[in-house]
């Protein structure tokens, strides 16, 4: 059976024996259930964010960048320390995607002169998941839409809507 992880939050088959491929854990039925409060969700790049963790919709303190090389499948986890310089940035190669044109070019060259076109994807974290965030891994990436599904907090698609209606995320 395709489950995800509740350890690792990994998309895996549960072997034979009821343990996790990707870490070993075993996954129980209690398990299971606490997956009840979450759910799979697109994540545009560049996208405006809301001001809530996106595993627990408590206060979003911190932000993970998802760094994925253009020529690579491997994710990268990290840091995204100034949340609006992360969101300019990613807004700019977004623009440089859609477009294909100066415009884009000319943003992109505002923002980050270096010719990296790897896709980046940023979710805002609290303080106590973070380390989870990071460890996290999108259960989908869609390099030509520009895209990572997540596992999320169930309430974190709404979230999404909402930031996308004001316009960004408050405080940027
Ligand atoms: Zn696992
Ligand atoms: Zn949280």
């Amino acid at each position: 059976m395709l489950s995800v992880c509740p350890h690792c939050l990994s998309r895996v088959l549960v072997k034979a024996d009821g343990t996790c491929p990707s870490c070993g854990s075993a996954i129980t039925p209690e398990d299971a259930a606490r997956l009840e409060g979450f759910t799979i969700q697109q994540v545009d790049e560049g996208t405006a964010l809301p001001g809530t963790c996106f595993l627990c919709d408590g206060p979003g303190t911190r932000a993970v960048r998802y760094h994925v090389a253009p020529n690579g499948s491997k994710v990268e986890a990290t840091d995204a320390h100034s949340r609006a310089k992360e969101r300019k940035r990613a807004l700019a190669k977004f623009a440089l995607f859609v477009t294909g044109g100066i415009f884009g070019r000319m943003m992109f060259s505002l923002v980050d002169p270096r010719k990296d076109s790897g896709l980046d994807v940023i979710l805002p974290a609290c303080d106590r998941c973070f380390s989870r965030a990071r460890s996290l891994k999108p259960v989908d990436v869609n390099y030509g839409n520009r895209s990572m599904a997540f596992l999320v907090h169930r309430d974190f698609p709404r979230r999404l809507v909402e930031a996308r209606g004001s316009g960004g995320a408050p405080g940027d």
